[in-house]
């Protein structure tokens, strides 16, 4: 039973600052996402989206509390064997990207094999992670040649060169024009649905009402759940039958 749980998040607390400038940004969070899942957290700027995002990843740490990961209890596991987890286990995409200029698209995408790990097979596996994402043509491009939405997906094809079991996503598409969002957050359920990975994606992208099987939102460091985020999903959702409809009477009337 316990192998399904991806993530367990109990009373989670943070705080950033010190003395009488210490400001608290999570303020006992808990929760839990099994296998399989995709889960969207949606909350204002500032609310604390990416600093959990950032605890759940291993890349901060929390205050208090406790946070499993892929059946590790963060309290106990030392720093090499965080670095180790994050880089074989879990794949992670930001706004920016956070590609290096100075190397190609494929050289990007293997990065994380200088880190070590199981791929032996290097530049064929960067290159079927290329492929996967539809970027395989452009492998010896440099990122400042790629539109936003062709450097997310060399992104996305770097995180997902180790075969992670879990994809942690801060506001993805906040750097995209809105049919590239919509594309970008369409392909994270195709990941989902065909490769079993277990997402949880930060967005205010609308589009993640049709294809998040649970919202959660994140308010003055606490989760809320209930008639706000469902209200958020109604609005989400008839603004995107209305960008819909408008798509399909530029198309030419035919649903
Ligand atoms: P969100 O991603 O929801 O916009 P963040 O998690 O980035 O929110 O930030 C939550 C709060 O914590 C903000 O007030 C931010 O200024 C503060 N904060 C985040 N990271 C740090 C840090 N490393 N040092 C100090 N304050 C921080
Ligand atoms: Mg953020």
């Amino acid at each position: 039973m316990a192998r399904d749980i991806v993530i367990r998040l109990e009373d989670v607390e943070k705080s950033y600052g010190a003395g009488n400038a210490r400001t608290p940004v999570l303020r006992g969070i808990s929760f839990q996402v099994n296998a399989g899942e995709l889960v969207a957290i949606i909350g204002q700027s500032g609310s604390g989206k990416s600093t959990l995002l950032n605890i759940i990843g291993g890349l901060d740490r929390a205050d208090r509390g406790a946070v499993e990961v892929l059946g590790r209890d963060y309290g106990k596991v030392s720093e090499r064997d965080m670095a180790a987890l994050r880089n074989a286990e879990i794949g992670f995409i930001f706004q920016h990207f956070n590609l290096l200029d100075y190397l190609d698209c494929l050289g990007n995408v293997t990065l994380p094999s200088t880190f070590g790990g199981a791929i032996t097979d290097i530049e064929a596996r960067g290159m079927e992670c290329l492929e996967r994402v539809g970027m395989a043509e452009l492998a010896r491009r440099k990122p400042s040649e790629l539109s936003g939405g062709q450097k997310q997906r060399v992104a996305i094809a770097r995180a997902l060169f180790n075969k992670p079991k879990l994809l942690l996503c801060d506001e993805p598409t906040g750097n995209l024009d809105t049919s590239t969002g919509r594309a970008v957050i369409n392909f994270f359920r195709e990941i989902n649905r065909e490769d079993g990975v277990t997402l949880v994606i930060v967005t205010h992208e609308q589009r993640m009402s049709r294809v998040a099987e649970r919202i959660i939102r994140v308010q003055d460091g606490r989760m809320v759940e209930g008639d706000e985020v469902r209200d958020w999903i109604e609005d989400a959702r008839e603004e995107i039958d209305e960008v819909e409809q408008d798509d399909v009477e530029a198309a030419g009337g035919e649903a």
